[in-house]
C-alpha cells in the first residue's frame, strides 16, 4: 500500500513538472552580498549558476535599502521616477500603485503569488497577486509547496529573510552571515531542482541590497552591491553577464522571460 501512495505522488510530482509550463520563479535573498557567493560556493544555487548565467556586479538603487530596492524591482522605476523613497511602511498604511511585475505575469496568464518575510513587505502587496502569504522563518517552506502542487503555469515571488539580520549583528561576509546563507541554499534544494527539471521554466535568484562591517544602506560601495543569476529554459539571458544590472531592471527581464506565453 505504502509503495502505491509512492507511485502516486511520484506520478503527481512528474505531472506536475510538464504541467506548469512558463512558470517563473523570482528568489530574492535578502541583504545577499555577491562576495558571499564566491566564498561559500553554494551547492544548490551553485547548479542554476551552472546552468545559467550571472552577474555578481549588480547594483543596488539608491538609498540601497529593503523596501525601496524591492519597490524599485516589482515596479521597475528607480526611487525618483515612482516617488517610492520610504523603507518604512505599517499595515493599514496605504499600499503601492500601478502596474508592478504581478500585473505582467497576470496578463501573461500565470497565477501570481508573492511569499515575504518581511512585514514592510507587505507595501507591495496588490489586486495582480492571487495569493500573498507572509511567513517569517518559513517562507521557502511555503513556496516548496505550491511549487510540489501548482499544476497551472504560475509566477512566484519569494522574499527570503535571515541574512538582514545575521548582518547587521555579526557583520557582513561573518562566518555567521556566511553559514546562514549555506543554510538558505540548502533549504532552497528542492525549489530549484524541481525548476531545473521542469519542461519549461525560469528562476531568478537575486537580492536588494548588501553592507559592510555591520552596516548597510549607507552609500558606501558594498551596500549596494547584489548578484544576479539567471536559468532558463525557454528564453536567453547571455548578455546580464556583461551588462550592468540595478535592481529597478528586474521588472524587464521578467517581461523577457514573459515571452515563454507567446511561443
Ligand atoms: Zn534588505
Amino acid at each position: 500500500m505504502k509503495k502505491f501512495f509512492y507511485f502516486i505522488f511520484t506520478l503527481l510530482s512528474v505531472t506536475n513538472l510538464f504541467a506548469a509550463d512558463c512558470s517563473i520563479i523570482v528568489i530574492s535573498i535578502d541583504a545577499l552580498h555577491p562576495d558571499a557567493i564566491n566564498i561559500v560556493k553554494p551547492e544548490n544555487i551553485g547548479k542554476v549558476m551552472s546552468a545559467g548565467v550571472y552577474n555578481l556586479n549588480g547594483k543596488s538603487v539608491n538609498p540601497p535599502k529593503t523596501l525601496i530596492s524591492h519597490t524599485a524591482m516589482v515596479t521597475g522605476k528607480t526611487p525618483e521616477e515612482s516617488g517610492y523613497i520610504s523603507n518604512s511602511w505599517e499595515k493599514g498604511k496605504p499600499t503601492v500603485f500601478g502596474e508592478t511585475i504581478f500585473h505582467d505575469a497576470k496578463r501573461a496568464g500565470l497565477k501570481t503569488y508573492f511569499i515575504y518575510s518581511k512585514n514592510k513587505l507587505g507595501f507591495l502587496e496588490n489586486s495582480a497577486i492571487d495569493k500573498t502569504i507572509y511567513g517569517k522563518d518559513d517562507s521557502i517552506l511555503i513556496a516548496e509547496k505550491i511549487v510540489k502542487e501548482e499544476t497551472e503555469p504560475y509566477f512566484i515571488f519569494l522574499h527570503i529573510s535571515g541574512l538582514d539580520e545575521v548582518g547587521p549583528k555579526y557583520g557582513w561576509l561573518s562566518k555567521e552571515y556566511l553559514e546562514e546563507f549555506q543554510l538558505i541554499d540548502s533549504d532552497l534544494q528542492n525549489i530549484l531542482e524541481h525548476f531545473i527539471a521542469m519542461k519549461s521554466s525560469t528562476i531568478i535568484i537575486t537580492s536588494d541590497h548588501a553592507g559592510h562591517d555591520k552596516e548597510h544602506g549607507t552609500n558606501h560601495p558594498d551596500d549596494y552591491k547584489l548578484p544576479l543569476i539567471i536559468f532558463s529554459k525557454d528564453i536567453k539571458f547571455d548578455d546580464i553577464s556583461s551588462s550592468s544590472y540595478y535592481s529597478f531592471q528586474l521588472r524587464s527581464l521578467i517581461n523577457r522571460a514573459l515571452k515563454c506565453r507567446q511561443n
